[in-house]
């Protein structure tokens, strides 16, 4: 068994937070453990290392 971890990383561009994790790929969400914004896997990069873009939620809540 190869001791080469998969964790990825990457940074909140909200918050600054760093975020790990285990398997994520290219296209997938996920919510930051700090400020709770919802991510989205831009991509991810051959070190491993994550790009994030904020995903605005419809929420369909505009007080129509
Ligand atoms: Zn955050």
């Amino acid at each position: 068994m190869s001791d080469a971890t998969t964790q990825l990383a990457g940074t909140c561009p909200e918050c600054d937070f760093t975020i790990e994790a285990e398997d994520l790929t290219a296209g997938e969400t996920l919510a930051c453990p700090e400020c709770l914004l919802t991510l989205r896997v831009d991509e991810v990069t051959p070190e491993r290392a994550l790009s994030l873009t904020a995903v605005e939620v419809d929420l369909r809540d505009w007080g129509q």
